[in-house]
């Protein structure tokens, strides 16, 4: 999603246009057109002639294409002076250029000949000397068409790098003025979805810098300088970026300020809703959450009349923003009117803090920059800050925080805000929200001018968004004037829309069209009539960022890192939940839904028998999406509701803790942390699941198939139950004999089972007189699937 303030200048439109398309010929170049290269080299002969140069450069291609699709002349100068600037215009891109990829390299790739595809970046983390064998390379596909990234590079990336070319063309072409908003924020999606699964540049070891990452920090930091030096005579400013492009480490001024948002107290809004109608609610709070990101960004980025491209990353709960230097001292102002819109919308339950930390030109170096040490940093001003919620409120007016509140009406127990004839219509809006998200195809944003913005009182979700001014609506019709997205991108028609939702929407209709409930949910479960929960998230988070890259820390890459790892943790589980469900029968799969994904981490329900099964899944795909990195895991938790009317706040929160759990058990066997999956509440290392599932599908065909009697079970809980004892006391023996003995009686009145039984056995009785130490989980987990 993207947005440009309104009532730009034409220098500021240029500025934004040229940073974004300052390196698209590289693009270009890839598809080696030979006759479309003879055109570029008569046309710009004189140019890389000046530089020395036989034949033309990306700088070419580039103001080639800006030259033919874009038709302004000052962009189509920058674009190819961005290597020599010589107008302040070209002074912006260039700085911005130099800063993204944290170095000046002049070295150029089209003399090697030989073209290359991006390398999946995942697959070139290093962590405790832990790394994937080799590079992988992600597929030359536009961005929505998620795919694994491939162990061999493509026989034919010629023809590859044509087709995406003309696809992007194509949607390119359908731009018809570079001086609408709206169409500008059509341009910026289009090319992330074109350039993401391109390389920037080859002349690193790894090309595995997105040409998108590149593209888009670029334009930022074109963009946050622009607004810094703003009002400074022009030969301040020349003089200053030239010395950003020569020696970035020797300006040692504050320029820039990277902001980061984050939400408190997620957890309790979106889980605590009444269960009758919660699918929906569930639906619309997590959205709200997750688009709240982008709004609250959207809405700062306007005020100081910065482009999109400065919202860094939006997704679980928090965005980061790259602004210009003296934005800083305008935060507590910012956080102020934050405090106040949430307090009246949410009464203290949610709460948007804000921080943000200096930086300058020297900390985007590619070796020895900080820019990972500062993201770290504003995490931890963030936390240091959680118990001084609306301080900026609380200074000033106690009444506000603690109330009382000026509520006319029995307050809703959900939410604090007053009910109307038994109805919460606060709630109710979430409801319908949700409703909406599933049933319509199109989010129209209109934004309004300030003298248009609404203050009044906040009675639903609309309300707040109007607040922060812009009016939401979800039609079946895409509003061409208005920016308008498609809610799935199958529904994304570059004609018609600026864009797609990058937030996970589906739920199951029944075939009523309703929305299927938490009931339905739980009687599609086998055994137990119950739903589930999963949560997860990636272990190592920050130290993958901080350590994982290794020698290059440039601004780019670490954006192409987070973006690689939202992809993932996005719309991708969706679409993998869909396909698991195609192709495995066993399990309701369709019944389960990705209520939250973004950034590194997922909440998941559905019937509780699937979520094991959907958590394997997720952890293979992703070790296939980080080319099979052993430095990158993930670790999740799974929870059974004890009933289907059970609470789900209560089951999200104690699969939040036993998550927690799991992230600092150290199995005294495979002593390491993390990477596990920790079943209701005991954490298993990723490594025993396999067994582990095979113990209890054994025995569910033992007891299900093969009616073996169910004091099958009984006995396996008393030989757990001694074997705990035995452990605990010295030389006492373990007597596994018991159950062999059991078991054998088993088998002598069920012949059918005798081999099943036997194979159990052998899987429960573990070498040196060993009782299997997850017996008893798989036990329980196979009576839970097999209770009528
Ligand atoms: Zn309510």
């Amino acid at each position: 999603m993207a947005f440009l303030f309104n009532d730009f200048t034409a220098e500021e439109r240029n500025l934004l246009l040229a940073a974004l398309l300052h390196d698209i010929g590289k693009f270009w170049q890839r598809t080696q057109d030979e006759p479309m290269r003879r055109i570029v080299s008569e046309n710009y002969r004189a140019f890389y002639e000046a530089r020395n140069h036989s034949s033309p450069g990306h700088q070419d291609w580039s103001a080639y294409f800006c030259e033919t699709f874009v038709k302004i002349r000052e962009v189509t100068n920058a674009v190819i002076n961005h290597h020599g600037p010589s107008e302040r215009l070209h002074y912006f891109v260039s700085a911005g250029d130099c800063l993204s990829a944290g170095e000046r390299l002049d070295i150029a790739e089209e003399k090697g000949g030989e073209i290359r595809q991006l390398v999946s970046i995942l697959s070139c983390i290093e962590l405790d000397g832990l790394r994937s064998k080799k590079a992988y390379y992600k597929k030359l596909v536009p961005l929505g068409e998620y795919c694994v990234p491939e162990e061999e590079p493509s026989p034919n990336p010629k023809q590859g790098y044509k087709e995406l070319w003309d696809a992007f063309i194509k949607a390119f072409n359908s731009i018809q003025n570079f001086d609408d908003p709206v169409e500008l924020t059509k341009l910026y999606s289009i090319l992330e979805e074109y350039t993401f699964n391109i390389p920037s540049a080859y002349y690193y070891s790894m090309p595995d810098i997105s040409l998108w990452a590149h593209l888009k920090t670029a334009a930022a930091i074109a963009f946050a300088l622009y607004r810094e030096l703003e009002g400074k005579p022009n030969q301040h400013v020349i003089s200053k970026l030239d010395s950003i492009i020569r020696r970035p480490s020797a300006v040692e001024e504050d320029l820039f300020c990277l902001v980061k948002g984050d939400i408190s107290g997620i957890q309790d809004f979106v889980y605590d809703t009444k269960m009758d109608g919660a699918t929906k609610a569930l639906r619309g709070k997590s959205f709200y959450l997750s688009y709240l990101m982008t709004v609250i960004p959207k809405y700062i980025l306007k005020k100081e009349r910065l482009p999109i491209t400065n919202l860094l990353y939006s997704g679980g709960g928090h965005f980061y923003l790259i602004m210009h230097g003296r934005f800083l001292q305008k935060l507590d102002e910012y956080q102020k009117e934050l405090d106040g819109l949430f307090l009246d919308a949410h009464h203290g339950e949610l709460a948007l803090l804000l921080k943000g930390v200096t930086l300058k030109p020297a900390d985007f170096r590619v070796k020895d920059g900080k820019l990972p040490e500062k993201f770290e940093e504003l995490g931890k001003l963030l936390q240091e800050e959680k118990n001084r919620k609306f301080y900026s409120i609380l200074k000033e007016d106690q009444k506000m925080v603690f109330g009382p509140f000026k509520e006319k009406g029995e307050p809703c127990p959900h939410c604090g805000n007053p009910v109307k004839e038994d109805e919460c219509p606060f709630c109710r809006s979430f409801e319908r929200l949700g409703e909406n998200l599933i049933k319509k195809k199109f989010l129209v944003e209109e934004w309004k001018e300030k003298s248009e913005r609404q203050k009044g009182s906040i009675e639903k979700v609309e309300d707040i968004f109007k607040r922060l001014g812009v009016s939401v609506e979800f039609t079946d019709e895409a509003l061409e004037k208005d920016y308008s997205f498609a809610v799935k991108r199958e529904e994304w028609d570059f004609k018609k829309c600026c864009g797609y939702m990058k937030i996970p929407v589906g739920m199951k209709l029944d075939q009523k069209g309703n929305i299927i409930t938490f009931d339905e949910i739980s009687d599609s479960a086998k055994g137990i009539k119950v739903w589930g929960v999963l949560r997860g998230d990636v272990d190592n988070l920050g130290r993958i960022f901080r350590e994982g890259l290794g020698q290059n820390r440039s601004f780019a890459r670490i954006m192409t890192l987070s973006q690689e790892m939202a992809q993932f943790f996005g719309p991708s589980l969706e679409r993998m939940l869909n396909r698991l469900g195609s192709c495995d029968k066993s399990h309701s799969y369709e019944n389960c839904a990705v209520i939250y994904a973004g950034g590194d981490d997922f909440f998941l329900v559905g019937p509780w028998d699937a979520m094991p099964y959907v958590a394997e899944e997720i952890k293979k795909e992703f070790y296939r999406y980080t080319g099979h990195n052993p430095a990158i895991t993930v670790s999740m938790a799974f929870d059974i509701a004890p009933d289907k009317k059970f609470p789900l706040y209560r089951v999200a929160q104690t699969a939040g803790e036993n998550l927690e759990n799991a992230k600092h058990f150290k199995d005294p066997v495979r002593k390491k942390e993390k990477n596990c999956f920790a079943f209701a509440g005991v954490p298993i290392g990723w490594e025993d699941f396999d067994k582990f599932k095979d113990v209890k599908e054994k025995l569910f065909k033992a007891l299900d198939e093969l009616k073996v009697s169910r004091s099958l079970l009984g006995i396996i809980y008393r030989v757990c139950r001694e074997y705990e004892v035995s452990a605990n006391e010295d030389g006492k023996m373990f007597r596994s004999w018991r159950l062999f003995y059991y078991v054998a009686r088993l088998k002598e009145r069920n012949k059918k089972a005798e081999d099943i039984l036997d194979k159990l056995i052998y899987l429960l009785i573990e070498k040196g007189n060993k009782l299997y130490k997850y017996a008893f989980q798989s036990a329980r987990w196979a009576e839970f699937e097999t209770r009528k």
